[in-house]
């Protein structure tokens, strides 16, 4: 089933992501973007706050951060910044969010980012987006962090990356099964039905977290 834009509050009761209460997301701090990408993130923060889900991302005010927290925002979601000091400046973080946690450094906010997340989001962006998804793709692998990680492909943009992962597999530097770590998805619009289907992960997941003959 793909949603449709306008996603209603009994929509999002046909879907089976109570259990996904906060969403963390990462996405591009540009400013320089195609119209494209800052729609659909704004759409991607109007849905999850329909859906009820708290976002945590990393507070940015513009770029697509600021887009999505704008969406959300602007549908009364609730909107969790963690930031560091240095980032901390009026341009740069988003002065309107429910609430913001500022910390020492990029590490302690990757951390704290995706400890307390029930999800993954991972909107277009660079290499701070990159980081932060492969940081979530790890920890999963390795079984210390065990949720959905969606990927919105918009525009096409990560074509060439989800090419290079599954090079990785057919390469054997991941196994097959490690393909089931994320799903893609081309719109906002199929986020929550992308958790919802979202293949079972759990901590069992250090017993193959190494590729061998086996499992290759
Ligand atoms: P990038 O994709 O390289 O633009 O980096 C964006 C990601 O890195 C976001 O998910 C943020 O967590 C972090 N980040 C990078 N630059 C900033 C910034 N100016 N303000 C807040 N977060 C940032």
């Amino acid at each position: 089933m793909t949603l449709g834009y306008n996603i209603t509050m009994n929509e999002k009761n046909n879907l089976d992501t109570h259990h996904v209460k906060t969403v963390t997301v990462y996405a591009s701090s540009s400013a320089a973007l195609k119209p494209i990408y800052y729609d659909a993130a704004m759409r991607m923060g109007e849905i999850l706050a329909l859906s009820g889900k708290s976002i945590v991302y990393g507070a940015g005010g513009r770029g697509l951060m600021g887009a999505l927290a704008d969406g959300a925002l602007s549908k009364d979601g609730e909107v969790r910044g963690v930031v560091p000091t240095f980032l901390q400046d009026l341009e740069l973080t988003h002065r309107g969010l429910t609430s913001l946690k500022v910390v020492g450094d990029m590490r302690e906010r990757k951390h704290l980012m995706l400890q307390h997340s029930d999800a993954v989001v991972t909107l277009p962006g660079g290499s701070g987006t990159y980081e932060e998804l492969f940081e979530a793709l790890t920890m999963k692998r390795l079984g210390q962090w065990v949720g959905p990680v969606i990927i919105v492909n918009t525009n096409r943009f990560y074509d060439r990356l989800l090419e290079f992962l599954e090079h990785s597999v057919s390469e054997c530097f991941m196994g097959r099964s490690h393909l089931k770590m994320w799903s893609v998805v081309d719109e906002p619009e199929q986020v929550l039905e992308a958790i919802a289907n979202a293949d079972e992960w759990n901590s069992d997941a250090l017993e193959y977290a190494n590729v061998t003959s086996a499992n290759a």
